[in-house]
């Protein structure tokens, strides 16, 4: 298998040669990252490539604190010493739990970081998912709850119940699109996008009429399916697709309904959400998928500034339902 450093590197030097090539009209870097490609647009005239740098420094630097998959990452020491009260925390990781928190509780329990005993059972931190047994499942569900986790200020600290366990990766891609804009906007950047992988996207200043946004198909990504414009802000995408598994005729995605303890097995196909923040956007994103197009409906109605497209298998064809203003919303195919 070729190792992620691997990557890195030649990503590197083929970053800077796109970079040397466009130079006069802006600057595009690609890394990998988050176990994603991580694309940076940056749109100024004759930008430094050291910004771009350091924004991507940014995102690595938040991937050490918030990634499950390795056992030296912050949030995995965290989740060691579970059940031995508050523990101190880097800034980053206590304000992602903070906002986890609080939209644990504005979702009713949809978002809920402390799935991660859930995801650890189902095998979603190996490359090979499958069912539990059901003793496996019936002790990971014991530990599930909004109220498993709380979040101390002055100094940061974070307790978690015995047995209990973060994992942000429903929010932590949408968090690192926040503070790589910020970044780049301290450092004088002007107008720009990051996009990882299309499931988080985060803008820059404005364009004229607004950044373009396109929904794929989520039965073909190829296909464009709907395109809105956003005025500023950050949308992400949500589908069970992404990292699932098929067992007698039933396919299991890594998107867990918290309050059934079990993977979502819905019509939905995929959920975006635009967004004034990254972090806002992508968890929006995950939770809506877990609530549907109903529920989802009514929570966005509370939210200024927020809207959704959710894309649902109907009985003859994709059916789409739109929550929220979405400005110049236009279908790309036709829905079939
Ligand atoms: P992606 O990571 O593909 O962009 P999402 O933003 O929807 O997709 O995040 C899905 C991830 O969020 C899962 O892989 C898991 O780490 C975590 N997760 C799964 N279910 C929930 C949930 N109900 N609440 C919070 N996080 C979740
Ligand atoms: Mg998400």
């Amino acid at each position: 298998m070729i190792g992620k450093r691997t990557i890195r590197a030649f990503v590197v030097v083929l970053a800077t040669v796109v970079t040397a090539q466009v130079r006069a009209s802006g600057l595009h870097a690609v890394r990998y990252v988050m176990g994603t490609w991580c694309d940076l647009v940056i749109f100024d005239p004759d930008p430094d490539t050291e910004v771009a740098e350091s924004a991507f420094r940014e995102i690595a630097r938040l991937e050490d604190v918030l990634s499950n998959w390795d056992p030296a990452s912050e949030v995995s020491r965290l989740n060691a010493s579970a059940g031995r009260g508050p523990q101190p925390v880097s800034v980053d990781l206590a304000r992602v739990a903070e906002e986890s928190a609080a939209l644990c509780t504005t979702t009713g329990g949809a978002f809920d970081p402390s799935v991660a005993p859930l995801l650890q059972a189902w095998g979603f931190y190996t490359e090979s998912p499958g069912t539990p047994e059901p003793a496996t499942q019936t002790a990971a569900a014991s530990h599930v709850g909004c109220d498993r986790v709380s979040v101390q200020r002055d100094p940061w600290s974070i307790a978690l119940t015995d047995g209990a366990a973060l994992d942000f990766g429903g929010i932590g891609k949408g968090y690192a699109v926040d503070r790589a804009l910020a970044i780049l906007r301290a450092r004088g950047v002007t107008r720009a996008k990051l996009d990882f992988g299309s499931s988080s996207l985060g803008f820059l200043g404005s364009v004229d009429g607004g950044w373009p946004v396109v929904i794929a198909d989520p039965r073909d990504r190829d296909e464009p399916l709907l395109s809105f414009r956003v005025a500023e802000g950050a949308v992400s995408t949500s589908s069970q697709r992404e990292r699932s598994f098929e067992q007698d005729g039933r396919r299991f995605g890594h998107i867990f309904d918290p309050r059934a303890a079990r993977p979502v097995e819905s019509r939905l196909l995929s959920v975006t959400v635009a967004a004034p923040r990254g972090s806002t956007a992508d968890a929006l994103s995950t939770a809506l998928f877990v609530m549907g197009a109903t529920e989802g409906t009514r929570l966005i109605a509370r939210m200024p500034g927020v809207s959704a497209v959710f894309v649902e298998q109907g009985a003859g064809g994709l059916a789409i339902t739109t929550a929220g203003k979405l400005a110049r919303l236009s279908r790309l195919s036709r829905a079939h």
